[in-house]
């Protein structure tokens, strides 16, 4: 359906759009956009990675199950990254779950393609390069960040960084959602979340969450916002240099 629109969705991935105008002929013909369904499960830890995603609009959510069922996410893959990256580091099979949080569009690419082109696109390698350097820094200050800051910080800190990439004032997610992406307990999500009602930061109802005082949640937010915002615009700059 969206054939056509291929070379203007290659314009929507900041990754894809760093490539070189040869890289990005090789790799349209098989670049297939698609749509994303909130909920929707890319990967399970374990499971093969045929297929590689550039976001155009949808965000994913990378997520670390345990054994017992409980999950936390690790990362998010917004229009500027791509999922599926450990196939380019040496391995054919996913460690975690990604799983969509906000619907929406990305191209997808079969996961050989790109390993093809990776060992023949110098340029290729250099944006992937500076991407995965990116998302470790991105890793580490979060790891950094669920030891040693408050569960309302971490939670301003979300939903700004939420809020960064959807269109918007709003964000339509539930707290059962929020509290699997922070790690923490339903009930500690709640507390923290009335807390910010009550000094009119946020209004939630229904799965959705308005940000009435975007200021205000970003004076309360811990120093990780700035930083891991800063991470992924500092990511933008060296992949389009
Ligand atoms: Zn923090």
């Amino acid at each position: 359906v969206f054939r056509d629109a291929v070379p203007q969705f290659t314009q929507r991935n900041s990754l894809l759009r760093a490539l070189p105008g040869r890289v990005q002929d090789r790799l349209q013909p098989d670049l297939v956009p698609v749509q994303l369904s909130c909920g929707q499960v890319l990967y399970e830890p374990g499971q093969r990675i045929d297929w590689i995603y550039f976001p155009t609009s949808s965000l994913i959510s990378v997520c670390r199950p345990m054994k017992d069922g409980a999950c936390a996410e690790i990362g998010v893959v917004g229009n500027d990254g791509v999922v599926g990256l450990s196939l380019l580091l040496g391995s054919d099979q996913s460690d975690d779950r990604a799983v969509v949080q906000m619907p929406g569009t990305a191209l997808r690419l079969a996961g050989h393609m790109l390993v093809e082109e990776f060992w023949r696109s110098s340029a290729l390698q250099r944006v992937v390069l500076s991407y995965t350097q990116a998302l470790l820094m991105h890793i580490s200050q979060r790891a950094a960040c669920n030891r040693l800051h408050s569960v309302e910080q971490r939670l301003c800190r979300w939903l700004l960084l939420c809020l960064e990439r959807a269109q918007g004032q709003d964000l339509f997610v539930t707290q059962e959602f929020i509290a699997t992406m922070l790690g923490d307990r339903r009930e500690t999500i709640n507390v923290a979340e009335r807390r910010l009602q009550s000094v009119e930061l946020i209004r939630h109802s229904r799965g959705r969450i308005s940000v009435l005082n975007r200021s205000g949640l970003e004076s309360l937010a811990c120093e990780c916002y700035g930083a891991l915002k800063d991470g992924a615009e500092r990511s933008l700059t060296a992949q389009s240099n």
